[in-house]
């Protein structure tokens, strides 16, 4: 799965969100998050976040926000 991290806060641009097939990101408190269990992990809004926020969860720096992104996500 893919996780958004940190540089996402106060990012304004949304194109990560049009870019996914499965309609999976959520908003979350200050940020946007992927629903860990939703995501394909087809990799399609990496390259597509001007914060490059978007990590592969298998990136150390996604680790610590796996949770969060789970959490926020499952708000909605
Ligand atoms: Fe959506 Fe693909 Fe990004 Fe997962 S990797 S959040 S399915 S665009």
């Amino acid at each position: 799965t893919y996780v958004v991290t940190e540089n996402c806060i106060r990012c304004k641009f949304m194109d990560c969100v049009e870019v996914c097939p499965v309609d999976c990101f959520y908003e979350g408190e200050n940020m946007l998050v992927i629903h860990p269990d939703e995501c394909i992990d087809c990799g399609v809004c990496e390259p597509e976040c001007p914060a490059e926020a978007i990590l592969p969860d298998t990136e150390e720096a996604a680790e610590k926000f796996l949770e969060l992104n789970r959490e926020y996500s499952e708000v909605w």
